[in-house]
């Protein structure tokens, strides 16, 4: 059975076998969105999603989305990635 998933990028309807927010088209542009991410986590440890987002110019829930999906971490307001990222 496969899911009915919305791409939040393109807003295309995609099925898929697990919820994803991402269609395959799309993987791209979020791999190169969480680097940027972990880029300016890198040179601004301490900010928090605002800060984030607005240094990018990406939308504050598209970081919350990441946090949801556990691929970043926040410890007392700092955020981190989580190691080991699938390639
Ligand atoms: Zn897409």
């Amino acid at each position: 059975m496969s899911k009915t998933c919305l791409c939040r990028y393109c807003g295309k309807f995609f099925n898929s076998p697990v919820e994803r927010t991402c269609c395959n088209d799309c993987q791209k542009i979020e791999e190169e969105e969480f680097d940027r991410i972990k880029d300016y986590l890198k040179r601004y440890p301490n900010s928090n999603a605002i800060q984030i987002a607005e240094g990018l110019e990406i939308s504050p829930f598209d970081i919350i989305r990441f946090i949801d999906e556990g691929r970043l971490y926040v410890n007392r307001g700092e955020f981190k990635t989580i190691g080991g990222d699938k390639k």
